[in-house]
């Protein structure tokens, strides 16, 4: 069996296998997709120390790192369920196998909702965008949009109207849902419109990058474009933590729940990263989280005894 056993292989994953890794104990990581987002993003800019990456490279070097240790890496590996039983604790993944470990750092991360109109998947990273952190800056003096009026999206909203020329809000429901603090704000805002009962059906662009987005007004039925440089799709982010469901405990937004250590509800099974309820999904926060468990999840070992 092993001391860690990672599940999920992005910056928190990575982080936690090269931390539990220096201290010598038998560490594993199993995953579906070593890198995780990272591989879908184009430029990164906010990792200190680190000017200026691209995501695919961000992501070798994540696993690099972590084969500079003796690390059992398994990947395209998809953990099925978690079970815990007299301090063992079992993940059981899709292809049958069943890994057994001391300790467990779960760090399956998240992915964004998406909008599902044509123009969308042909247009991400070429203006399409759902981090306003990560790519806000990349539409200084632009055009934008975000869809959605939930808390994130007029968020969004707010935090891009300060770099961005102008940004439209596009609502479905007919009101907002974010918190009435946050629609005072957005509404004083000179450089932001916002349409309430707006159904986006299109995402356009000109074969190379985006140039406008289409909604229809869901009351008079008509048809409206926006010119435009940039979508922020906000409508969600979901965890994924499906595989998880009745055995730690979750938040309502499926998040796992973690305390200040990264430790969940099940004693020996830890969390970090975007599939957890820490805030600001980011690289360098799920970096340090992942780093985080793995001392926690060490320093659980030391007071348990081998079973
Ligand atoms: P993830 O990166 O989501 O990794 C999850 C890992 O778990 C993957 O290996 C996945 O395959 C695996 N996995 C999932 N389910 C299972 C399962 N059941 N069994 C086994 N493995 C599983 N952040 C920034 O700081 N700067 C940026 O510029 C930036 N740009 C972004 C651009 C885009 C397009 C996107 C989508 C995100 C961006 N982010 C950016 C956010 C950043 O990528 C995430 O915050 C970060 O990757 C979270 O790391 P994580 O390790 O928690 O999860």
């Amino acid at each position: 069996p092993f001391d860690v056993l990672v599940v999920g292989g992005g910056p928190a994953g990575a982080a936690a296998a090269v931390y539990a890794a220096r201290k010598g104990i038998r560490t594993g990581v199993a995953s579906e997709r070593f890198g995780g987002q990272v591989l879908d993003t184009l430029g990164i800019e906010n990792f200190i120390s680190i000017k200026e990456t691209e995501g695919p490279k961000f992501a070798h070097a994540l696993e690099e790192h972590v084969r500079d240790y003796d690390v059992d890496i398994m990947n395209l590996q998809r953990a099925k369920s978690l079970q815990s039983q007299d301090g063992m604790i079992e993940i059981e993944l899709e292809s049958g196998a069943r890994l057994k470990s001391r300790s467990v750092i779960i760090s399956t991360g998240a992915r964004w909702r998406n909008i599902n109109v044509p123009g969308e998947h042909e247009y991400k990273n070429k203006g399409v965008a759902y981090c306003p952190h990560c790519d806000g800056p990349l539409f200084k003096g632009k055009r934008v949009a975000v869809i959605g009026g939930g808390n994130s999206g007029v968020e969004a909203a707010i935090d891009l109207a300060g770099i961005v020329g102008h940004v439209t809000l596009i609502e479905f429901d007919k009101q907002l849902r974010a918190d009435a603090v946050l629609q005072r704000k957005l509404l004083s805002l000179k450089n932001v419109s916002v349409h309430m009962n707006a159904q986006t059906t299109e995402i356009t662009g000109d074969g190379q990058k985006v140039n406008g987005l289409v909604y229809k007004d869901r009351v008079s039925g008509e048809s409206h474009t926006v010119p435009l440089e940039g979508v922020f799709v906000q409508i969600g982010l979901v965890p994924n933590t499906d595989w998880l469901k009745g055995t730690v405990e979750l938040s309502k937004h499926g998040e796992i729940v973690v305390d200040a250590k990264g430790q969940t509800s099940l004693p020996g099974v830890f969390a970090a990263g975007d599939a957890t309820t820490v805030p600001y999904k980011q690289i360098i926060i799920a970096a340090g989280e992942g780093a985080k468990a793995a001392l926690s999840a060490f320093d659980h070992l030391i007071r348990t005894s081998a079973p």
